[in-house]
């Protein structure tokens, strides 16, 4: 009989550490809550010692998701397990989960211990956390490069202390599938008591490989996969979430075990979770790419107008790509409208998509087609908005071969108009600096992305910049068939909510 793989969601913890994901609380709340949606069975909602930031998302989040369990990080560490039950307590079902490195490396450089103070440490964490909540979690630290024979110990201590959960990271990337299978068999076989707790697995993909070993993992016994949506996370990223359910559904004649996740709900949890990181999504990621459902050879369009399943392995609707892109226009009604916002990730209340649909149809008068990223835009300007500080009146920027790149920026600050001009290296880059004398800001700009929203040089072009001040972050996304504009645009958007964001913390 097929038997269930838990499925452990991480977007919020270990993607929120890839480089420039950082969300802030009411970002987290939202993407929990569509992950509640997508019906994963544990969301680790942060790291509560980390920062204030992480301990307040994991309290909102415990307080507020009643359908998935809760687990908060901690290193096997007392003030660190205090901690994390401090935030993780409120959860209808929370559960601890606690770390500490095994390895040979680790312990030498990192950690300065020997074996035997890691397995007191291992014990006594443990049990600490066992005094809280029953639902205890155990990762040893980058287990693949540990002595096998002393991370059985460990495991086997842990199991003991009470740990109901044993997590095997491939913290660096490092393990090959076989290899890893091997590892997870001999746990398997040698750890005695290891029928007592569910063998959970955690991949980084810095080979590639992180679904690969997942999957092997499974086969050899796992029943717990840890991932992150998009596959985002520390450097080269988590497994990804959507690959491995859908693998686990494409291929379930060959694994014998399957997921809860409700897979229709996929494509608006990556939508929703590249919205708020301002991670794009490359067109030619598995399953939530924007090719990942396109055929282009003529061979292949022949063969799926004859029969779809000649190429295709699962349904674009499986996932929750509408059947046709629904392109909405001047004519669209407020129900394909709602159909939309719920593709792209977002429940609105009806008083909310009553405002959302009056200015939607106000942007359908001027334009022939809306498209998703006008729409997420009128979404997150008219529900999430935050009062603007600085407008952007006009924009004049030259630039060519012979001239040096120069700007002109005409601004309202606080009701003011203000102007100004500026150089730089490039029209882009005149355009920034010269925004940014204006508005005085002190940020740096940390991620800058380009993409077009449709084909052909005519194409809109979507801006995403992310700034930084003090622990602060904002990201702000613009679009415009004229780059410089949009990016100009994006630019004061991340200005706007990095200043909320201040005066909230001012609590004004
Ligand atoms: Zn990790």
């Amino acid at each position: 009989m097929a038997e269930k793989i838990i499925i452990f969601d991480t977007t919020l913890r270990d993607g929120e550490q890839s480089p420039g994901a950082s969300m802030n609380v009411e970002e987290k709340l939202r993407v929990a809550r569509q992950l509640e949606r997508l019906n994963v069975d544990v969301i680790e909602a942060g790291f509560p010692m980390a920062s204030d930031g992480d301990f307040e998302a994991v309290e909102v989040i415990a307080k507020t998701i009643e359908g998935c369990q809760i687990a908060a990080l901690a290193r096997a560490d007392i003030a660190d397990i205090d901690r994390a039950w401090e935030a993780v307590r409120y959860a209808k079902r929370p559960r601890i989960h606690t770390f500490i490195a095994t390895s040979d490396i680790h312990l030498k450089y990192k950690l300065k211990k020997t074996k035997e103070q890691v397995l007191e440490d291992v014990a006594r964490a443990v049990s600490h956390a066992k005094g809280y909540t029953d639902d205890v979690e155990f990762s040893a630290e980058d287990a693949t490069r540990s002595d096998l024979k002393y991370l059985c110990q460990v495991i086997e201590t842990a199991i003991e202390a009470g740990a109901t959960t044993i997590n095997i990271p491939d913290t660096v990337g490092y393990a090959i599938p076989s290899e890893f299978s091997q590892v997870i068999r001999t746990i398997k076989g040698q750890v005695p008591n290891i029928d007592r707790a569910t063998i959970s697995v955690h991949c980084h993909n810095d080979l590639g490989l992180a679904v690969a070993n997942s999957l092997a993992a499974i086969e050899s016994g796992a029943r717990q996969v840890e991932c992150t949506i998009n596959g985002i996370g520390e450097r080269a990223g988590n497994a990804s979430l959507e690959e491995i359910v859908m693998a686990i559904r494409v291929r379930k004649d060959l694994l014998d075990v399957y997921t809860d996740v409700n897979t229709e709900q996929i494509y608006p949890t990556s939508r929703l979770v590249s919205t708020i990181t301002g991670m794009v999504v490359q067109p030619n990621k598995a399953v939530v790419g924007a090719n990942a459902f396109a055929h282009e050879a003529g061979i292949h369009q022949d063969g799926i107008l004859k029969e779809k399943t000649t190429y295709e392995i699962m349904t674009p609707d499986s996932v929750g790509i509408p059947k046709s892109s629904l392109v909405l226009g001047k004519h669209s009604g407020r129900h394909a409208f709602r159909e939309k916002l719920k593709e792209l990730g977002y429940e609105l209340t009806s008083t909310e998509l009553d405002i959302a649909f009056q200015r939607f149809k106000k942007v359908a008068d001027q334009k022939k087609v809306v498209y998703d990223e006008d729409i997420i835009a009128i979404v997150e300007d008219e529900i999430f908005r935050i009062p603007d500080r600085y407008k952007l009146i006009h924009i004049n920027v030259q630039s060519g071969t012979v001239t040096i790149p120069t700007a002109t920026v005409q601004m309202e600050v606080d009701g003011r108009v203000v102007q100004d001009a500026g150089f730089g290296d490039g029209p882009v880059d005149a355009a920034l600096k010269t925004i940014q004398k204006i508005t005085k800001s002190k940020s740096r700009l940390v991620r800058f992305s380009v993409a077009a929203i449709t084909g052909g040089t005519d194409a809109q072009g979507e801006v995403t910049v992310k700034i930084e001040e003090d622990d602060q972050t904002a990201i702000g996304q613009g679009a415009s068939t004229d780059i410089i504009i949009a990016s100009a645009k994006a630019y004061i958007n991340a200005l706007n909510k990095l200043e909320y964001r201040k005066k909230r913390l001012r609590g004004l």
